[in-house]
């Protein structure tokens, strides 16, 4: 079966990759590589030493927003008899606090892309579709943990992108109840690394998330981490998140597919999560805790754009995809630090 991955250079896309290839995939990685780095292939391809399973992979480079790029290569799987079967869509920005100041930029490639490529694939006839939705379009949520019938009401231009194309696959779904299949996955904290170290995450520039910069404070990259906030309404006043393994998040994906694969005409909306809450303080604790490093903090004011609380209740992802995240977060913490010293300066 043939799977076009959008994104699938990035920290999340590079794991999908892995994961599909490792169970006998096609896949066609479509990045920018504007967030990424082509060195990810490399890694992936070395990891895969079995030749066969190298021949599965192949990589274009190129923008969502082209829509010419998309038809030539839905075209030419046609014609090599291998058409795409399933997408994968994870291309796109993702910085919350970018998103503020530059909201054309995260509209265009956010939404404008994703229906570039929903064109594209209805020319095609390809209708089955996994995407990378997020937590964060539950905004100020009123009640934790999060279920996905809970009020959709994002705070930041980043989360309006995502509720726009939940949206968008409703209208599509609702046109034609007997042809789309859509899983629209809402992440929430994705961290860790794979097992080997070979592939991890590697944000461009001062990390924007806690995780990376823990690890970056760690490795001596940065110096001290700025933890948004000790007045929160929480038991120690820091935010909580629920932190998902990468792996486990990955395997979500792929379990999405088969559900896909073997449902009717669909669309679901599915956290995946952990289903646990953890504040910064706790997963600075646990991160010395694990890997014996000491991470010195400061306290700053909040940070714009962040909530108190936010954690998943992940029972539909459960019952739905039979999935179940397995990874403990002492496993995220020790796979993330293995990633970074491995890699002290990412894939650079
Ligand atoms: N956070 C922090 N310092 C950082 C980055 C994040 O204190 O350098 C906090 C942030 O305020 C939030 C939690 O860590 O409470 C997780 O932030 P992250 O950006 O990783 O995820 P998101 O807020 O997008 O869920």
């Amino acid at each position: 079966m043939r799977v076009l991955l959008t994104g699938g250079a990035g920290f999340i896309g590079s794991h999908i990759a892995l994961l599909l290839l490792e169970r006998g995939y096609d896949v066609l990685i479509f990045d920018s590589f504007a967030n990424s780095s082509s060195n990810v292939i490399k890694r992936i391809e070395n990891f895969l030493d079995n030749k066969a399973l190298k021949y599965k992979l192949r990589v274009i480079n190129g923008d969502i927003r082209d829509k010419k790029i998309l038809e030539s290569i839905f075209s030419k799987c046609v014609k090599e008899n291998k058409p795409i079967e399933v997408v994968i869509h994870l291309a796109g920005v993702k910085s919350v606090v970018e998103s503020l100041t530059n909201p054309l930029y995260y509209w265009d490639v956010n939404v404008s892309g994703t229906l570039n490529l929903l064109l594209t694939m209805k020319e095609h006839q390809c209708y089955s579709l996994v995407f990378s939705s997020s937590a964060t379009i539950y905004g100020l949520s009123s009640y934790v943990p999060i279920l996905e019938e809970q009020k959709i009401s994002p705070i930041t231009p980043y989360g309006q992108t995502k509720v726009a194309v939940e949206n968008l696959f409703y209208d599509l779904y609702k046109s034609n109840v007997n042809l789309w299949k859509i899983c629209s996955l809402r992440y929430f904290n994705p961290v860790g690394a794979h097992p080997s170290g070979l592939i991890g995450e590697d944000p461009k520039g001062i990390p924007n998330n806690l995780f990376p910069f823990i690890t970056q404070v760690a490795i001596g990259r940065q110096k001290t981490l700025s933890i948004y906030g000790d007045d929160w309404e929480t038991k120690d006043g820091s935010g909580i998140r629920d932190y998902i393994h990468i792996i486990d998040l990955a395997e979500g994906h792929l379990s999405s597919i088969d559900y896909l694969n073997t449902s009717e005409s669909c669309l679901e909306f599915i956290n995946l999560g952990s289903g646990k809450g953890y504040s910064v303080f706790q997963i600075i604790r646990q991160f010395e805790l694990s890997t014996g490093c000491r991470i010195p903090f400061s306290i700053e004011s909040r940070r714009d754009g962040d909530v108190a609380v936010s954690y998943a209740d992940i029972s539909k992802a459960k019952r739905l995809l039979s999935w179940t995240p397995k990874r403990s977060l002492e496993q995220m913490c020790l796979d993330g630090w293995n990633w970074q010293m491995k890699n002290p300066n990412g894939y650079g």
